[in-house]
């Protein structure tokens, strides 16, 4: 038996969905235009499928502070923090990072994925209980892999479920960590942030969130879902990432939970794997500057998402519950959905395919990520082909639109 037949019912998907047209895992960008075009294929694309929510990967002072980090500090740092040493640029950004989020402390990590495998596997100790919302991103599924607690979870964003299960680990002993999201990947929808903190703290438990993709997109300050909420004091770990509104690569934590640092030596995901090259941290430390100062940024996204939400739903899709720079329509089957990421592919416009069983629900999705940078021109554009092709495979119907109206 070969050592990937395993992976034959996976691959025999695959086959199907790239008989279906172009490679919806594999796409290249042959050519970046700006931070919301692209050239794919020979053809000018519209990208909604970035992550780019305030457009930053391409802002004239952090390209240049991240070449000259890069000329002054070489490509990588070839090591780990802890075993071949840190640089300035890493302790400023931790600092920075710190200061902005009103803690005491930080930590980077190379990825989002990292930091989130990082922290939630190395809190949750042998005796501790583990309970995650049950559509919780990949990176939190693997850290309780990692992890020899016990893990519960709870219906999604259901803060009623979440107090039986908690009730349940009352007299168990050991650590209660509950981990949330601030706004969720897939459908874009928030989490009832208040509730699940107060809920959390009824039972004595420590609470992480994972902001990923709304720091810098949410609340007045751009700290995310706990600030928009109110409920920053009562989050005991906030981790997110560099590679959404921040436009770069990484991950981060932070907390003001005594002795963090200990983390630095225990955690193995910051441990045992190089640390991120100067040229991104110090990129990343200066859209921080911009996160920090962009109220006219976020105004503009968020009158983006809602144009593009409104103008999704009136056009009789299926859209997500809230509106968010997540906008993702619900299609009736996966292949549907494939041939559907086809045709908007040939139109010029780049969404993400999102199929079961990675989304909620079982969805097949059409997912797409707003950004502040997006011209009113570019979403208009976008519903237009949406709602083209939509009516070309018959994926909305007049019933639809006088019901979405
Ligand atoms: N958390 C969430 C909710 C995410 O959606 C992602 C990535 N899409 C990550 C963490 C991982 O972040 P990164 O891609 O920066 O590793």
């Amino acid at each position: 038996m070969g050592i990937l037949d395993k992976f034959k019912d996976l691959n025999a998907a695959y086959d199907d969905i790239k008989s279906a047209g172009a490679d919806p895992f594999s796409v290249r960008f042959d050519e970046m235009l700006s931070s919301t075009e692209a050239v794919v294929g020979g053809k000018k694309t519209i990208l909604f499928g970035t992550n780019n929510y305030l457009g930053l990967t391409f802002d004239q002072h952090s390209v240049e502070q991240a070449v000259t980090a890069l000329r002054e500090n070489g490509t990588g740092t070839t090591g780990s923090r802890i075993a071949n040493g840190s640089y300035g640029w890493h302790q400023r950004l931790e600092t920075e990072l710190a200061e902005f989020f009103g803690r005491r402390h930080a930590m980077t990590f190379t990825t989002g994925y990292q930091a989130n495998l990082g922290i939630i596997s190395t809190l949750a100790g042998r005796d501790d209980h583990l309970v995650i919302d049950a559509d919780s991103h990949a990176c939190i599924y693997d850290a309780c892999k990692l992890t020899s607690a016990q893990v519960t979870r709870f219906k999604h964003n259901d803060f009623n479920d979440l107090r039986k299960r908690l009730s349940r680990l009352e007299d168990k002993g050991g650590n209660i960590i509950v981990v949330t999201e601030g706004i969720y990947s897939m459908l874009g929808d928030k989490a009832p942030l208040k509730e699940i903190a107060a809920v959390t703290k009824e039972f004595g438990g420590y609470l992480v969130v994972d902001e990923a993709h709304s720091m810098g997109v949410l609340g007045a300050n751009g700290r995310g879902l706990a600030e928009e909420q109110g409920v920053e004091d009562q989050v005991d770990f906030i981790v997110g990432t560099f590679s959404k509104s921040l436009g770069a690569v990484g991950g981060f934590c932070v907390s003001n939970v005594d002795d963090f640092d200990l983390l630095r030596v225990a955690c193995r995901p910051y441990m045992f794997t190089a640390s991120l090259p100067c040229s991104v941290v110090a990129s990343v430390v200066t859209s921080l500057e911009k996160v920090k100062n962009g109220q006219f940024l976020r105004e503009k996204l968020m009158n983006n998402a809602q144009r593009l939400y409104d103008g999704l739903r009136n056009a009789g899709f299926d859209v997500g519950p809230d509106v968010s720079p997540v906008v993702a329509i619900q299609l009736t089957s996966p292949d549907l959905a494939v041939a559907f990421w086809n045709a908007l592919l040939e139109e010029g416009l780049y969404v993400n395919l999102a199929l079961p069983p990675a989304t909620p629900m079982g969805q097949a999705l059409l997912r797409s990520s707003v950004s502040a940078v997006h011209s009113q021109k570019q979403i208009d554009n976008a519903i237009a082909l949406f709602t083209k092709v939509g009516r070309e495979f018959g994926a909305i119907t007049p019933e639809r639109i006088a019901s979405a109206s």
